[in-house]
């Protein structure tokens, strides 16, 4: 179940009332005296300051300003304007805060505010002074003291390759609770890192991390986009020492993937794309460069819960934080909504909090933004059951930030805003686990139903917040063509054997990995017959298939023939399986035999008596109810029963070439698995067994 998101009409009209009135000529003395900003606070944290004080009557924006003081107080520079508050930066504008970044950590600053009419100033507040908060680590700690190339040049330079490495390799050296696992490398052969943060320790393999329901931080795809790395290295820092009880219980709980660099030629050439000068956020579907095909494969070896991808932007009038969930339209609704109440529900609440300008990206003048391709790491993701969401820092100043032509308190800001981010991510996290994985689950078992259209290139609409809310100016429509659209989905898609194992040119050096080599990468189960090699949509990530397979692919990898159900209606009598065999919404009477070789793949159907496969090609049912036993024996290709109702046994032994899959089902008698290849997976959907679970499937 998932929370609603903050509804605000009635207090954003009280709002928009009061902001509309500005003092009138006759009454401005008394109201320049009324209109001084009352309460102003001050509140540190990490790399920035929140302020916060009562609203004015008629105030159209604030100005907020900073001095550096001595110890005494005693001013040493300038005041300067550092920040503008307007009334599109937060939900509850009862209580407007800023968060004031930029400022090197550890420094002494005095603050006051002043409201604004129109253009007309009004008189600053009673000042607050107060020193920042020190970058975090005791200098005296091992681990505690590490610093990044970022932090020890006060943001002149950013963490370079060579320091990132000895600097993560020092984190792990340091501390239990770090691991880093090298997923793959660059073009150039820079390894590509990524962090395994547990307490006390990090678990153990993949699939010990993966049963931690783990969650995922990209920090650095476009090289030229950096801000968001060195927030990553910080929190990696953090995580590794802190003894806060909010980190201990967080890392006991779950497992923190921290992906530092995954464009490490790009960051080094400062390049967004890679060095072969491919967009690596084009391309996680796709899967062409050794990068994103790193990404993929663990995406679906640790099989992270929720994500966050780190990006910089380029609009002077956006908010400090844009955000965008996955909008593709084969996105599950479950995943969709889940994605958004991080970002609306739980974003923009913090942010209201803490200061910071979280809003939908691109928002206010944003350009063509936020879209539905399936070659971005949002959509794909959330194809794959993550909830998630882009993160854009945006890159200058812009008007709310008025003393960024300094490059230092540039960049200082935005990556104490990401670090700002991720922390609350993790918070989410902790706080939504059941969320997160009733939405995964949901979005597991419904995509594998196999049920409504397939849209290949469109996106979900992300509804207004009412204005002047953060919400206010969402990306565009980006609705789906009706040519991108099928009404009727297939059962699942055939390739040839130059189709799936033919050699292709679309990767570097005019080099591609084949395409059954991709699909093992997403972790697709494909069942091969006498006649060809059949994908069928009755999976987990059946959204994103078609996007690859289909003739209508937008960026598809091959022409798939389309196959379309050949078991439907009622039938009775025994039923003897030969080739490959699919049905849909069927009723079946009788006993079913699959035959050594052939394959049945079913959805939605209701079969009563036994079935039974032996030496089976592969045997794929989802969203079906079986009344009888099932045996499957010696089954040489794909097996997998996701949300399928069986009153009887199952008994499955000796499957070779496969990992069976069992997810979300009800089985109404003893489970028995033994002698298959590899222990039956259950992605992180439980099932419901009311019979002893034995061997293989003794923890399933
Ligand atoms: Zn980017």
């Amino acid at each position: 179940m998932r929370r609603q998101r903050p509804t605000l009409i009635a207090v954003s009209t009280a709002i928009a009332l009061t902001l509309t009135i500005a003092p009138s000529p006759a009454n401005a003395q008394t109201a320049a005296q009324a209109d001084q900003v009352a309460n102003l606070t001050v509140r540190q944290a990490e790399g920035y300051a929140t302020l916060a004080w009562q609203p004015v009557e008629g105030a159209t924006d604030y100005q907020i300003e900073r001095t550096a003081v001595d110890a005494s107080g005693n001013p040493t520079g300038a005041p300067t304007i550092v920040g503008i508050w307007r009334p599109n930066r937060q939900i509850n504008q009862q209580a407007p805060t800023f968060a004031d970044a930029g400022f090197n950590p550890g420094d002494t600053f005095q603050w006051r505010v002043r409201a604004r009419a129109g253009t007309t100033e009004q008189p600053y507040s009673a000042p607050v002074v107060a020193t920042t908060t020190t970058p975090w680590g005791n200098p005296a700690t091992p681990g505690e003291q590490l610093r990044t190339q970022w932090e020890t040049t006060r943001g002149a330079q950013y963490t370079s390759d060579v320091n990132e490495y000895a600097y993560t390799e020092a984190i792990d050296a340091l501390s239990d609770r770090v691991r880093v696992v090298e997923l793959g490398r660059t073009l150039q052969n820079r390894p590509i890192n990524m962090m395994v943060i547990g307490h006390p320790t990090p678990a153990a393999t993949p699939e010990a991390v993966a049963a931690t329901a783990p969650v995922a931080i990209n920090c650095n795809v476009h090289g030229n986009e950096p801000g968001d790395r060195e927030a990553c290295l910080i929190m990696a820092r953090q995580l590794a020492f802190s003894t806060d009880p909010r980190v201990v219980d967080l890392l006991s709980r779950t497992n923190v993937l921290i992906i530092p660099t995954i464009n490490g030629d790009g960051r080094a050439n400062n390049t967004r794309g890679n060095s072969a000068g491919q967009d690596l956020n084009r391309d996680y579907s796709l899967i062409r460069q050794p990068e994103t095909a790193a990404y993929i494969k663990m995406v679906r070896d640790y099989r992270p819960v929720a994500g966050y991808d780190g990006h910089e932007y380029g609009n002077t009038r956006a908010g400090d934080l844009p955000m965008l969930p996955p909008r593709h339209q084969n996105v599950p609704q479950a995943i969709f909504d889940q994605s958004q109440d991080m970002i609306e529900g739980h974003m923009y609440t913090k942010g209201a909090q803490d200061g910071w300008w979280a809003c939908p990206y691109g928002c206010e003048g944003g350009s063509t933004v936020g879209n539905s391709e399936e070659t971005i790491l949002r959509n794909t993701l959330g194809l794959k059951n993550v909830a998630n969401s882009l993160l854009e820092l945006r890159s200058s100043g812009g008007q709310t930030r008025p003393d960024e032509g300094n490059t230092a308190n540039n960049r200082r800001r935005k990556t104490y805003s990401a670090l700002w981010t991720f922390n609350q991510f993790l918070d989410y996290r902790a706080a939504n686990k059941a969320e997160i994985l009733a939405a995964r689950a949901e979005g597991i078992e419904g995509q594998a139903a196999n049920t409504g259209r397939l849209v290949f290139r469109g996106s979900r609409p992300i509804p207004a917040y009412p204005a002047p809310h953060p919400g206010d100016s969402p990306p565009g429509l980006d609705a789906p063509r009706a040519d991108l659209i099928l009404d009727n989905a297939p059962c699942a898609y055939k390739l040839t054997e130059a189709q799936y194992n033919g050699a292709r040119t679309d990767g570097p050096g005019g080099v591609g990995a084949t395409v059954a080599q991709r699909i093992a990468a997403h972790g697709w189960k494909v069942i091969k017959t006498a006649d060809g090699y059949y994908v069928p949509l009755n999976q987990p990530e059946r959204g994103l298939i078609p996007l690859l397979l289909d003739t209508k692919g937008v960026e598809k990898l091959v022409d798939g023939e389309r196959i379309y159900p050949n078991l439907t209606g009622r039938r009775n009598g025994p039923l003897t399986v030969s080739g490959f065999t699919c049905a849909a919404n069927a009723t079946i009477n009788g006993p079913v035999t699959i035959q050594a070789g052939a394959a049945l793949v079913a959805t939605g159907t209701t079969i009563s008596g036994p079935v039974t496969a032996n030496s089976a090609a592969g045997v794929m049912l989802a969203d079906s109810t079986l009344n009888g036993p099932l045996q499957i024996t010696k089954a040489t290709g794909a097996v997998s029963l996701i949300d399928v109702a069986v009153s009887g046994p199952v008994n499955l032994t000796g499957t070779t070439g496969d990992v069976p899959l069992l997810a979300g089902n009800t089985i109404r008698g003893p489970l028995n698995c033994s002698a298959n290849s590899a222990t039956p997976t259950t992605l992180g959907v439980a099932n419901t067994v009311h019979g002893p679970r034995s061997n293989q499937c003794a923890a399933v």
